[in-house]
């Protein structure tokens, strides 16, 4: 998931435009209630949901640090998994 246009919290890659400010601000608010519930909606329907932000995956280097998370939480029982690079 992009960490710009998705308001990864406290990411060094969500920053905010200087120019019009309003228009981003509109933006990232609705792409935020519409990541939460479509979210909600899948984990609702018995889906499970992982997020693998963009600055997780930034760093060739954590690749496979995330991959192996990725890879434990699918076998686990556990219906949220985010990761960012601040994981690693
Ligand atoms: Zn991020």
């Amino acid at each position: 998931m992009g960490c710009f246009w998705h308001r990864h919290e406290g990411c060094r890659y969500a920053t905010t435009p200087l120019t019009r400010p309003g228009f981003w601000k509109r933006k990232f608010i609705a792409n935020v209630k519409r990541d939460q519930f479509v979210q909600h909606e899948l984990l609702s329907g018995g889906w499970r949901v992982a997020i693998v932000w963009e600055c997780a995956l930034r760093k060739l280097d954590l690749v496979p640090e995330v991959t192996k998370c990725v890879e434990e939480w699918l076998k686990s029982d556990d219906p949220f998994l985010e990761l960012g690079e601040a994981r690693f």
